[in-house]
């Protein structure tokens, strides 16, 4: 539910009230900002911070502009920088703006525009920056060498000889492999026929709900009277 005009007031009294914690030169902005949000804006503002436990997710404060960031692009569902200390020129990170950490907490709908803001930009950046190549990385997990808990995507063009490895050894683990894509298969096939059998109650719904269409529509056909 959408707070009303009340709330809103009152929500953007007590932002008003936070930014004598911030820099000078970007109370003004925030200012603005705060003022002019519509109560679904105002909203986001809130949830997003309270989101993140420890209330100090650097991905977080940079989407509400409390901290500084090198921006290339916003649309209400992500948010697209350079990465400040890069892995290389051209570093660019795209974020959700709401704060999630792994990947199977984000909508699909945000996921797909992330990956099509990526596909987007590639080839231009990749103009731009005169690189090689480039890799596609998401750290999730401690081992998987995340460091900010919030979910980012990562396009980071390659350079010959820049000293970035994503190279790892080979290891010997056939049969254990076997065993992993079994369980896998399983779950798959699960969630295939999940998938199936959800869409053969849509469609069954949507015959249902045409032939009571047409039902309704025949009955509501009013021959006219021929005239004598
Ligand atoms: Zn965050």
């Amino acid at each position: 539910m959408v707070m009303d005009e009340g709330q809103a007031k009152e929500v953007k009294q007590q932002l008003l009230e936070q930014l004598s914690k911030f820099p000078e030169e970007q109370v003004k902005v925030l200012k603005q900002q705060i003022q002019n949000a519509t109560p679904e804006q105002l909203e986001k503002l809130i949830s997003s911070k309270d989101s993140n436990e420890s209330g100090k997710c650097i991905f977080c404060e940079i989407v509400s502009g409390n901290v500084e960031t090198i921006k290339v692009y916003e649309d209400s569902a992500i948010f697209v920088m350079m990465d400040i200390s890069p892995a290389s020129l051209g570093h660019v990170m795209i974020i959700p703006k709401q704060h999630y950490q792994f990947i199977f907490q984000v909508p699909d709908q945000v996921l797909w525009d992330m990956i099509k803001t990526a596909k987007m930009i590639i080839p231009s950046l990749i103009n731009i920056v005169k690189s090689k190549g480039y890799n596609l990385l998401i750290s999730q997990g401690t081992a998987g060498g995340q460091r900010v808990d919030h979910f980012s995507l990562n396009i980071i063009p390659r350079y010959e000889n820049d000293g970035i490895s994503f190279e790892w050894q080979r290891k010997t683990l056939i049969n254990e492999q076997k065993v992993v894509a079994e369980k896998l298969k399983e779950i798959f096939s699960k969630i295939k026929e999940e998938e199936v059998k959800s869409v053969i109650t849509e469609e069954k719904k949507e015959v249902k709900e045409e032939k009571i269409d047409k039902e309704k529509t025949e009955k509501s056909i009013v021959f006219p009277r021929r005239m004598p």
